[in-house]
Formats: structure tokens, C-alpha cells, sequence
């Protein structure tokens, strides 16, 4: 128990008592670097890209609320593939890079992409002593996605996924097409009736009309 306010020596005993009781809790402190923190599945540490994914539509740059994402692309013609067909363009990615030193780690980027690009990775010792070096381009960015936890299993009791659903009703069009297209089977051509043996007893001549 502690003096009432203004009793002289309050103050040191109140202090004491603090002391006393931090003194005997488990201490938290992690032992860093000896001891590699043990982090949790959703960590935020560093942003990872699967480049084969990026189409660069620029919705993560657009979002990205600290302009910290460069991207750089050309059009290129990809040729039709039927004859009559018109040619297509499509990006190509030149650059993509993200400055960490920017950076707030607010994730927006991620939730943003809508092709599964960008992906948080829990590793986090990539500190610099210069800044510059904060700036990883797409090769480092790749680099990441070694270090990215493979997703979480599904929850049995959660509703199909709509992508699923579609792929599902779009395979059952297409078995459904080819079984249209295959030939219907051709009935087997009837065989001739073998000629019954000739009677051994009776009349053998052609059988006579009534009268
Ligand atoms: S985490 Fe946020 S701040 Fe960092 S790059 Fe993505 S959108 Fe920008
Ligand atoms: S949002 Fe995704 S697909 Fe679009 S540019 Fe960014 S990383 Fe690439």
C-alpha cells in the first residue's frame, strides 16, 4: 500500500512499488538478432512481385497513396491467330519498382491488384545505409516471392468461390459441345438366318391346294 499524495517520501514509495511489480512479470523482450523473431502469418515486411502475372493495368501505382510505385511499359502487336483475325496490343513490362523508404506498408497495392501480382512477404532485414538501396527494382521484387507463405488452407464451410463456379459451368459447355460433335454410334447390320435343316420324314413334293 502506498502513503496518501503529499506524505513526504509518497513519491519514492509510489515509484518502488511500480519497480516492484514490473520486476516480477515475464519479460516480452525479444532477443534480436541472436533470436529470430517469431512472426506472425500476416506479417508485413516486404512486398513481393509474381511479374508473370502483371499486366500492367497501373491501378496499384494509381492507388498507391505515396506515389512510391515506378512502372514502365511499351505496347507491343501480338499477331492474330486466325486467318482474317485482327491483331492484338498488349504491355510489356519494362520496369516496376517500389520505394521502401516511401513506402508505409498500408497494403492498398496489394488489395488493389486484380490479377495476384503483389504479395506480402514476412521477411523484413533489408535495412540500408543508403537510401537509394531502398528502391527495389522488379528483379529484387521477384527475389521476394521465395520468401511469401504459401496461403492459408480454405475453410471447408465457406461459399464456392465465384471463379470456380464459372470454370466449372464453362467445362461443362465445352463436354457438352464435344459430345454434339462426336458421331452417333452405327446399329450393326442384322445377320442372315441360317436355312433350316430339310425334314427327313414325310412328304418332300410341293404341298397340294384343297379342292
Ligand atoms: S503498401 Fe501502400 S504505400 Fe506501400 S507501395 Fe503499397 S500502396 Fe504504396
Ligand atoms: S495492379 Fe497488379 S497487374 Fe496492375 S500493374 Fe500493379 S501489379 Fe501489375
Amino acid at each position: 500500500m502506498t502513503p496518501p499524495p503529499g506524505f513526504p517520501g509518497s513519491g519514492l514509495a509510489k515509484g518502488l512499488a511500480v519497480t516492484l511489480r514490473t520486476m516480477t512479470k515475464k519479460s516480452v523482450t525479444g532477443r534480436y538478432p541472436d533470436t529470430q523473431p517469431d512472426l506472425a502469418p500476416r506479417t508485413r515486411g516486404v512486398i513481393g512481385l509474381f511479374e508473370e502475372n502483371c499486366t500492367v493495368c497501373m491501378l496499384c501505382a494509381r492507388e498507391c497513396p505515396d506515389w512510391c510505385i515506378y512502372i514502365d511499359s511499351h505496347k507491343e502487336t501480338v499477331p492474330a491467330t486466325t486467318p482474317g483475325g485482327r491483331d492484338r496490343s498488349r504491355n510489356v513490362l519494362d520496369r516496376f519498382a517500389i520505394d521502401f523508404s516511401l513506402c508505409m506498408y498500408c497494403g492498398i497495392c496489394i488489395e488493389v491488384c486484380p490479377f495476384d501480382a503483389l504479395f506480402w512477404s514476412p521477411e523484413f532485414e533489408y535495412a540500408e545505409t543508403d537510401i537509394r538501396e531502398l528502391t527495389h527494382e522488379r528483379d529484387k521484387l521477384r527475389e521476394w516471392m521465395w520468401t511469401v507463405p504459401a496461403p492459408p488452407a480454405l475453410d471447408p464451410a465457406a461459399e464456392e468461390p465465384k471463379e470456380l463456379a464459372a470454370a466449372r459451368k464453362t467445362a461443362d459447355k465445352l463436354a457438352a459441345t464435344q459430345a454434339a460433335a462426336e458421331p452417333e454410334p452405327q446399329p450393326e447390320p442384322p445377320t442372315a438366318d441360317p436355312q433350316p435343316d430339310p425334314p427327313t420324314t414325310g412328304p418332300t413334293g410341293p404341298k397340294r391346294e384343297g379342292p
